[in-house]
Order: structure tokens, then sequence, then C-alpha cells
């Protein structure tokens, strides 16, 4: 994957703007009405954006990333995401939640209890290794109905979900023109030619699980020697096939300082990823009832990162850093439906992979009106409470018109 900013960057975001005014003119609107969803979209855009950043992409398999949580462009996904976007922002009155309009975009979607590994962090820790509950057309069931419900995304995950490769691989087929394909992985089997066939099955990306910058320390939180050997070895076969790459880090207290950060985002460029993810230790699965919540200072030292990762010029070729939980203590959550939601490997829906309260099954005839109870409950984590000095931005902080 290649990062590009300047110049380049700022030809294919025109281009990408240009094939925005081209979906907003469609689906029946007048210029008027397209001019003003436009403009929405902007102020969202303003507003959900660091102002600071300097502008970049990541390039993988023909297509353009400004994001990890969005579909690349060009493609069937993105027209889609695009499309669904606009009119949620039409409609959109808000409930002061959040300043994105409620339209559930992604799904992570665990399809196995399968794995081989025993990581510190494993969310899925009760569940491992237990008797699938879901068979391989369930798997399909599911993903048709969230791509019903104008989901554009989607990130399997596990236990291991290359432990579950062919019925993977034929989800993704039928699936993978109108939702933008992911996987969260250790490596451990991915070589060269399974990498190969995610690309010819559709699937996009590969959320590779790298935990820490020394192969030493990355096995121990694994539980398995040899795991960042793998690690190292399916980050160069994703890249090799055309796939997109990020590598995502658990911040645990004992990870996140400068030096660390400082070294993983080293070897995150070396391998040519073009997104770093940070996802913060919580108290679930195997973690659960301890007290693993990064401190104040630790949640600075990230923030920090980030907008030096992201705004510095220097570093215009090094990946683009996303940091969901800084996001949302500043946007408020966007999950539980509201963005995004979690399928256990039972079919049970949760409003993300940490926050366990599941509404009913993905597979249940009356699931449209589990979403909307999950919506309704909503999911505020007290780890995520927007800091005191920071306000969060909602939709009745836009300035001029607002969303109604
Ligand atoms: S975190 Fe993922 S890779 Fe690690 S044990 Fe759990 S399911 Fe397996």
């Amino acid at each position: 994957m290649r990062v590009v900013a300047g110049r380049r960057a700022r030809l294919l975001r025109t281009l990408m703007a240009l094939d925005v005014l081209r979906l907003a003119l469609g689906d029946g609107r007048g210029p008027r009405r397209a001019a003003r969803a436009l403009r929405r979209l902007t102020r969202l855009l303003a507003a959900v954006r660091d102002p600071d950043e300097i502008g970049r992409c990541a390039l993988a398999g023909g297509r353009v990333y400004t994001h990890v949580h969005a579909p690349g462009w060009p493609s069937r996904a993105f027209a889609r995401h695009l499309r669904a976007e606009l009119a949620a922002l039409e409609t959109e009155a808000g409930d002061g939640g959040s300043i994105l309009p409620t339209r559930l975009q992604s799904i992570i979607f665990a399809i196995t209890k399968r794995c081989d590994l025993r990581c510190e962090h494993c969310c899925e820790w009760q569940q491992l290794d237990r008797p699938e509950a879901l068979s391989a057309a369930d798997l399909g069931r599911i993903l048709a109905r969230f791509r019903e419900l104008g989901v554009t995304q989607v990130h399997f995950s596990g236990g291991e979900p290359l432990r579950r490769l062919d019925d993977l691989l034929d989800v993704a087929r039928r699936e993978a023109g109108a939702i933008d394909c992911w996987l969260f992985t250790s490596g451990v089997g991915l070589d060269r030619q399974t990498a190969r066939r995610l690309r010819r099955a559709g699937v996009r990306g590969i959320n590779l699980s790298v935990d820490h910058w020394r192969a030493a320390e990355h096995d121990a939180f694994r539980g398995v020697p040899g795991t960042f050997a793998a690690a190292m070895g399916a980050a160069e076969a994703a890249c090799e096939a055309g796939l997109a790459l990020c590598l995502t880090v658990c911040a645990t207290r004992s990870f996140t300082t400068p030096e660390n950060l400082r070294r993983y985002a080293d070897l995150a460029g070396r391998l040519g990823a073009g997104f770093i993810q940070i996802l913060e230790a919580r108290a679930v699965g195997r973690y659960a009832g301890r007290d693993v919540a990064l401190t104040a200072a630790q949640v600075a030292v990230l923030d920090t990162f980030v907008a030096t990762m992201n705004r510095d010029a220097r570093r215009a070729a090094a990946p683009l850093v996303v940091y969901p939980a800084g996001d949302q203590r500043r946007l408020g959550c966007v999950g539980a439906g509201r963005r995004y939601l979690y399928v256990d490997p039972d079919g049970l829906v949760h409003p993300c992979p940490f926050c366990r309260d599941a509404v009913g099954s993905a597979l249940a005839a009356d699931f449209p009106a589990c979403l909307d109870a999950l919506r309704r409950r909503g999911c505020e984590h007290p780890a995520m409470a927007p800091r005191a000095a920071v306000a969060p931005v909602t939709l009745s902080t836009l300035s001029g018109e607002g969303c109604a």
C-alpha cells in the first residue's frame, strides 16, 4: 500500500469530489437539493476532521482510501456509501448524541470461534474453540440482511476468520461488490496464496493485529511464539496481493509510551501499511474484571501521537493514524447501530465488540425492531465519556443551517 500527499493527493481528492458531485446530482435530486446536501456533507466533514491534518490518501488494489472505515474509491460500495450518506443528511433530525447522521454503515462480524492463539486481551475468550453456531448459509444470510439495511463495509473477525477460509471466501464472493470486505486477523495462515485467493474473492483490506514493534513482546501478548514472524509475512503477502493494509494495535498501559508508538509507526511504514489503528484495552473478554483502562495521561500520549503523525508534513508518506476511542470522546458514540455494531459468533448483535449487551439475533425475523431498540438504548460507556475540556460536537453545534 502506498500513502500519497501533496499534489497527487489533491488531484485524487478532486477526482473523488467530482464523483461525489455526480452522485449528489443523481437519485432524482435537482441542482438545488444536490447543492444543499453537499453543503451539509461539507460542514459535516469540516466538523469531524482535524483541520490541521495534511491531506493524504492511501492507495491499494486500484482504489483510494481516505479512512480505514470507509469504502475505497472508485467502487460500487463507495457509491452506495455516498448515496446513503447524502440521503441520511437530507433527512436526519439528529438526536444530539453525535454529529454523524444515524446510518448503519459498517459491521464487525465474528464468523468463527476457532483460533490457535491465546491473546491476553481477547474479546471472545469465553467463546473460543466452542462448537460453531452459525452455518455457512447463516453467514450469507446475515451479511445479505445487513447489505439490504445499507451496510457498505464489513470487517470479518472471530476467532481467527482465516480458520474458516472457504466459508469466508464464499460470502465475500457474493457480497464484495456492494460491501467493502476487510478481515481482522492475527496473520497466522495468511500466506501469499491465501492473500491472492482473498483478493480474487473481492476482499479489499486486512486489519492486521500487531501489538508491539518487538517480536518477543508481541508473541508474549499473543500467547504463542512465532506469531510476530507470521504477522510480518502476512503484511508482505497482503501488500503483494493488492490488499489494503492497516496495522491494529491494542494500546495497553505498558505499551502506551511515546517511544513505543514512534517505533511502531516506523515498523508500520516499513511494512507498507496505509493505516495504523489504535484500539484501547478494555475490560471485556479475557480482560474482564481487570483494571486495564488507560490513564488520562496515556490517553493524552495517544492524542499527541495521532496529531503528530497526521499533521506533520515531514511524515507525508507515513501511515494515516486512526484512533476510534479518541474520535468517540470528541464526537459521541457511533456504535449501537448508529454507524456500526458487532455481530458475535452466535449471530447475536451487540453495540460494539467491547460493550456486550445483545439485543437479539441477526437471523431473527424481528431483527429490524431489535436494531431500533439498540439505537434507542445507545451505548455510552463511561470510559468513553467526553473529556470535560472538550465539548462533544453534535449536530446542533453545526453553524448555520441545521440538518433537520
Ligand atoms: S484476540 Fe483474536 S487472535 Fe487473539 S485469541 Fe482472541 S480471537 Fe484469537
